[in-house]
């Protein structure tokens, strides 16, 4: 079992300098540029939704104004031919109905242009934010090679020493036991009891369990499922 818990103890630095690389500055603004490319590409995807309404307001606007074009044509026939007293009063509110139309459906049609101008003014200062956090991604990334590399022979180091160890160990069974939970994200493996508590999770443990450890000596976590270790 000793030679288990040293095993663990250089998996565990083994650990602590890939944790190294994963918090280390660049690791962090890394996973930030990726929250910004993300919300980026959500952004042009958005941009785009309302370029598509504005497409399809353009084409209704059109087909609005198609109508009115028609409205006016029946206007001047109603003009040249049938104009009298008796009708005059009518044709000249059709006529004034359909300008406040018409002036109405060309302050819709410029309002989806401004929108349409705004679109593409954002699209352009999106997509040059995204190319400079592209960029920066580069030189992140090449620093994140960088600790990679530096913490490397430590880990294959640590490596070597756990090789040398694993012939010396005698109870195979618990060091399979421990290769599995740790393949499986468990670790540490082999905790100490701390007190009433588990020495991974800090979970309480149950009287009986405590007396049943005593006998065993060893008993897994009901709550992590950590092999709990009545001597250290
Ligand atoms: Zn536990």
């Amino acid at each position: 079992m000793k030679t288990i818990l040293e095993i663990q103890k250089l998996d565990r630095q083994i650990r602590a300098l890939e944790r190294e690389v994963e918090t280390c500055p660049a690791s962090v603004d890394f996973e930030k540029y990726k929250k910004v490319l993300q919300s980026g590409r959500d952004r042009f995807n958005q941009l785009e939704n309302q370029a598509n309404e504005i497409i399809k307001n353009f084409n209704l606007a059109n087909n609005h104004l198609s109508n009115y074009k028609g409205g006016s044509d029946i206007i001047k026939k109603k003009n040249t031919a049938n104009i009298n007293l008796d009708n005059i009063s009518s044709l000249i509110s059709d006529a004034n109905a359909l300008l406040g139309d018409l002036s109405e459906e060309n302050r819709r049609v410029e309002d989806l242009v401004r929108k349409s101008e705004e679109i593409v003014r954002k699209s352009a200062e999106l997509s040059q934010k995204l190319t400079e956090a592209k960029l920066r991604s580069k030189s992140i990334k090449a620093k994140i090679e960088q600790k990679k590399q530096e913490v490397a022979p430590k880990i294959v180091e640590l490596q070597k020493k756990i090789a040398a160890l694993e012939p010396k160990v005698q109870d195979k069974e618990k060091y399979e036991k421990y290769i599995e939970m740790k393949q499986k994200g468990i670790f540490p493996v082999y905790v100490p009891l701390v007190d009433v508590f588990c020495g991974g999770c800090s979970v309480e443990l149950p009287l009986n369990f405590i007396e049943k450890l005593k006998t065993k000596k060893m008993l897994p976590c009901e709550h992590c499922g950590r092999i709990i270790m009545l001597d250290k």
